[in-house]
């Protein structure tokens, strides 16, 4: 089983992957750890004992000193972690986990949903399942999005970079990214469904992100127009309770982009 200062230097090494115990040293206090540089030592002399790092040896100011690279060791160290699982939690602790994590997700959705920021519950899933044609592939509608947002949809590589920089991607039922998956592959469907389109709040977070020039700000904006030039409004002016202590300016925003 591994300690918890041994697996910090891991993932130090990993990261690194070739450094020397002082450099190490120097991670981890830039990580605010109380360590010496003797105690990173000595784990180091250990880590290579056990067969979890390489070491070399070089010459150093008239004497010698070690360099430690990575070495692959995920297979023991994922059987460490499920010891430290079962140790803590018994033998069915994988169970266990799954069932608090679960436990944990649910309470997150019946919170979002209680205070409205949340209607669906379609978290988004790798599982997720697509019916595909070659006519949604081809469909009209990519086109229409296209030249309403004045992007090329088909650019778009799926880095991920917009959902990682997107302050509202914790209440999304669909990650930008994904957003802009579905319309290349002509769900069109499924994404004007979605909560997302409507809770974009045009930041331009993701627009300054993409390494290839989409303007996703703006493909939200076309989306949300879609469903507007149908005269479907998101929000009806007259059915909104408002309280008296809104801005004015959060009102304004709000029915340009959410009425047609
Ligand atoms: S940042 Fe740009 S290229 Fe990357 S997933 Fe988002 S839209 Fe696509
Ligand atoms: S413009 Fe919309 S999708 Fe893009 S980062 Fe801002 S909130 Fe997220």
């Amino acid at each position: 089983m591994l300690g918890s200062l041994e697996k910090r230097i891991l993932s130090v090494l990993h990261k690194e992957r070739k450094i020397n115990a002082r450099e190490i040293y120097q991670a981890l206090k830039e990580e605010g750890m109380a360590i010496t540089y003797v105690t990173v030592n000595t784990v180091l002399s250990r880590l290579y004992k056990r067969g979890l790092v390489n070491r070399t040896k070089e010459p150093f100011r008239g004497t010698f000193r070690y360099t430690y690279e990575y070495k692959d060791i995920e297979d023991e160290l994922i059987t460490s972690l499920l010891g430290d699982v079962d140790i803590l939690f018994g033998k069915d602790g994988i169970d266990h986990l799954k069932m608090k994590l679960d436990a944990k997700k649910d309470q997150e959705i019946a919170d979002a949903e209680e205070k409205g920021i949340l209607v669906s519950n379609s978290i988004p899933s790798p599982n997720m399942r697509i019916k595909l044609s070659r006519n949604d592939a081809q469909n009209s509608i990519i086109k229409k999005v296209e030249n309403i947002s004045e992007q090329n949809i088909s650019a778009c590589y799926q880095c991920g970079k917009c959902s990682a920089g997107c302050p509202m991607v914790t209440l999304m039922d669909l990650l930008p990214n994904q957003i802009i998956r579905l319309v290349q592959l002509g769900q069109i469907n499924d994404v004007l469904k979605s909560k997302t389109i409507w809770l974009c709040a045009s930041c331009f977070a993701c627009t300054a992100r993409c390494p290839k020039g989409v303007d996703l700000a703006k493909v939200m904006e076309a989306l949300r127009l879609l469903l507007l030039r149908k005269s479907t409004n998101y929000v009806e002016p007259s059915k909104l309770d408002i309280d008296e202590n809104l801005p004015q300016i959060a009102l304004v925003s709000n029915f340009r982009k959410m009425t047609g």
